[in-house]
Order: C-alpha cells, then sequence, then structure tokens
C-alpha cells in the first residue's frame, strides 16, 4: 500500500522512532511545531477517523495511553502538553493513516488555528 505512515512502520522509509511494539510506533516530527513534537501511530492502517469501527477502540485507547507515557518521559507531562488527530483535509490532515500529535515543551495557545 503506498501510505507513509505505513512505510515508517515497517521500516522503508526512515524516521526517528523513539517507541516501537506490536501495536503503535512513535517518531519525531519531520517538522515540528514545537519543542517536543512526536507522531503515534497503530501499526494497522486506518485512512481516517471516519472510518474507525467498534473494534478499534481499545487500540485508540492504548494510542492516548502511550502518549501520556511518552509526555511523561520527555518531561513535559507536568508543564502540558497537546494530543490531537486532524480528521480529514478541512481540519489538516496530510497523512491518511491516522496518527496522534504530541505537542508539548511550549505554551500551547488556544483556540488551534
Ligand atoms: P497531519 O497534517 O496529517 O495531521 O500530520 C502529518 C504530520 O506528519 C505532519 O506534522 C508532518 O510534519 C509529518 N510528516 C509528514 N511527512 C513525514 C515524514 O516523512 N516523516 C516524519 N517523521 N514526519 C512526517
Ligand atoms: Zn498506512
Amino acid at each position: 500500500m503506498d501510505c507513509l505512515f505505513c512505510k515508517i512502520a515497517n521500516g522503508e522509509i526512515p524516521a526517528q522512532i523513539i517507541y516501537r511494539d506490536d501495536l503503535i510506533v512513535a517518531f519525531d516530527d519531520i517538522n515540528p511545531q514545537a519543542p517536543q513534537h512526536k507522531i503515534i501511530i497503530p501499526q494497522k492502517h486506518i485512512a481516517t477517523l471516519n472510518e474507525l469501527r467498534g473494534e478499534d477502540s481499545e487500540l485508540i485507547g492504548y494510542m492516548v495511553q502511550s502518549a501520556v507515557m511518552l509526555a511523561k518521559q520527555l518531561n513535559i507531562a507536568h508543564d502540558g502538553y497537546r494530543v490531537l488527530f486532524n480528521c480529514n483535509a478541512g481540519a489538516g490532515q496530510s497523512v491518511f493513516h491516522i496518527h496522534l500529535h504530541l505537542l508539548g515543551g511550549r505554551r500551547m495557545n488556544w483556540p488551534p488555528g
């Protein structure tokens, strides 16, 4: 499948991988929007949040728990961090394999742009 994040997950395209297990891969964003900007993807290809099925609930929960674990490891948990999914082009999704952004290390403004 011609998917950038599947290729990062299977090692065809290199990335600064910071965590990997059977379910997920986490790596540095190539164009960081904050001092810490990590991307967490499922190993399973799911194009957008709109394609989520009931059976994916545990996987999504696990992605969020993993973001919290990484935030603690990166020492941004206390000051604050943001985790988010963009869904479809109108929200800024540019890679169509769902991914959780983990951003921290600076003040996060609200509302986002
Ligand atoms: P989206 O805009 O789809 O929510 O987020 C996609 C993210 O993937 C962007 O923040 C972008 O910088 C990042 N990205 C795009 N291509 C690559 C790549 O080849 N390697 C890595 N590490 N990140 C990428
Ligand atoms: Zn994919």
